[in-house]
């Protein structure tokens, strides 16, 4: 169905002969507001975003995002690139101008002798995992099945298997990528270095991943899952997991989380709604050496529920898919820590106490291990110092709900953002501006804004986490 606000808006004259070539010389579609399919395609993860492309591209091959790249750039149009479309700011999609959509683009090869997968730039992440688990392998990312293995990875990447492997930037072996000015490069240790430190980390800022290689991990059956605890024991239990995780085996993994129990058959009716919090588990050794990691913390701290077990990782990596489905709400922040201090953990239980709807949550994902053994600027991810990433997400399917937790969202981080380390994660950003952006990247800022100025000294692509070319 056409969208009718997007034709009565629409201000840009599209040069004709301009537009008739690009779609002759692609093999995937061009959608307008007129076409069927543009209500969905214009549409990413996050349901507060509600813009209004001139042209979605949804790209086939290589050739055509070279097309659509030279397009745009050559037409002036802004351009936004969209890998799984998770964004939480929105950054796969923009107003007026052109949406490259790599969704199309979600081939995966594994080998399995040298345990490597190729990906395309539109593959989801559980896509990647699931063609990995049939060779025991996966590529370290998040815990959301459906997020785009590309904003994740170049934003940095963290998940369950972060303090035993690293980011997932840190398992990246080379990128294929076109550039701003239509060339198709490839980014790797032995080719084109400069860029290759700037994708790891630096966002979507340096040209469209067409495809990724990934060293593969050994990662077969994990025994995980959570334990909950009473909102009461927040505080205890938020100092205790401060000491407990970094002295554990770097096998055991486990965010921390404030959240209400969702109203599922998994968990008794006497739980469901209540205000807990919980640490999701993931342990990567022999399932004996799991049982007594596990145990110490049973025993140090009996939790109020548990649901830990043996299974696949991929099932863990899609543990939350049904809680989250596309098209919720979503307004959140972020904050790196380098210490869960007194004041840090009051704030928490004050604003911990208060989530403004059934979904809404905060979660600290442990940034050590492996992760800390790559120096700050060896990638563009700064970071590295921190203890742990934080994000204070808002989430709820009804718009009403969004103003008092976009309030709650922003007050919490308010109240916490004088004890941070200073920066975010990127990709727990909303758009924030330039000074936040530059807080991120700290000293790294200095060497992304001249590698923007080498590689698109235009900004063509800006439609991300900005870094300004040096001018
Ligand atoms: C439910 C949920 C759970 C999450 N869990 C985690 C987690 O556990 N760990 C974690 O690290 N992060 C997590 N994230 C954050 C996630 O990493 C970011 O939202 C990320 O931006 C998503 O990537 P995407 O490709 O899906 O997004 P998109 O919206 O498609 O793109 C995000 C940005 O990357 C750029 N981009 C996308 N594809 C390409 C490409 N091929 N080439 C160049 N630029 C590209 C876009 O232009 C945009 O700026 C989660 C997000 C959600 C919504």
């Amino acid at each position: 169905m056409a969208s009718m606000k997007a034709t009565l808006e629409y201000e840009i004259a599209l040069d004709e002969n301009a537009l008739a070539g690009l779609k002759t010389s692609m093999s995937g579609t061009l959608i307008g507001p007129e076409d069927e399919g543009y209500e969905q395609f214009r549409r990413v993860y996050n349901g507060m975003i509600d813009k209004y492309p001139r042209l979605i591209a949804r790209c086939a091959d290589v050739a055509d995002v070279r097309a659509v790249v030279n397009f745009a750039r050559d037409n002036g149009l802004v351009l936004a690139v969209r890998g799984g479309g998770h964004n939480g700011a929105g950054l796969g999609v923009c107003d007026d101008g052109v949406v490259l959509d790599l969704s199309l683009m979600n081939g995966i090869r594994v080998d399995p002798d040298v345990r490597t997968i190729r990906a395309e730039g539109g593959c989801a992440q559980g896509a990647v995992n699931h063609a990995g688990s049939a060779f025991g392998l996966a590529v370290p990312g998040g815990i959301v099945s459906s997020t785009g293995i590309a904003g994740l990875t170049l934003g940095g990447g963290h998940g369950p298997l972060a303090r035993k492997y690293g980011l997932a930037i840190d398992n990246l072996l080379e990128a294929d990528m076109v550039l701003a000015d239509g060339r198709f490069v490839t980014a790797s240790a032995q080719q084109n270095e400069d860029l290759f430190w700037a994708i790891r980390g630096g966002g979507g800022n340096f040209g469209v991943v067409t495809s990724f290689l990934f060293q593969a991990q050994p990662v077969g059956e994990v025994i995980a899952g959570l334990m909950l605890w009473d909102f009461e024991q927040t505080g205890e239990i938020m100092r205790w997991y401060d000491q407990f995780l970094p002295a554990a085996s770097e096998d055991l993994y486990g965010f921390f989380a404030i959240m209400n129990v969702p109203p599922a058959p998994l968990f008794p009716v006497h739980l469901h709604r209540r205000t807990v919090c919980g640490v999701i588990w993931c342990h990567l050794g022999a399932r004996e050496q799991a049982q007594k990691d596990l145990d110490a913390v049973r025993e140090s701290h009996p939790p109020m529920f548990e649901q830990v077990g043996p299974m696949p990782i991929t099932a863990l990596l899609s543990m939350f898919d049904a809680l989250m489905p596309p098209g919720l709400q979503w307004y959140w922040k972020g904050d790196f820590f380098t210490e869960l201090s007194g004041a840090v953990i009051e704030q928490h239980l004050h604003y911990g106490a208060r989530l403004p709807t059934l979904l809404s949550t905060m979660h600290l994902y442990p940034v050590n291990g492996q992760v800390h053994r790559v120096r700050p600027d060896a990638t563009a991810f700064s970071f590295r110092d921190a203890r742990y990433s934080m994000v204070i997400a808002g989430i709820d399917p009804d718009p009403a709900n969004n103003e008092k937790m976009i309030d709650w969202a922003r007050e919490y981080w308010k109240a916490l953002h004088p004890y941070s380390a200073g920066g975010a994660y990127v990709n727990f950003m909303m758009e924030e501006g330039i000074d936040r952006v530059q807080a991120t990247y700290r000293d790294n800022y200095k060497r992304l804004a001249a590698l923007k100025a080498k590689y698109d000294p235009q900004n063509l692509f800006r439609v991300n986490q900005n870094i300004k070319p040096q001018s």
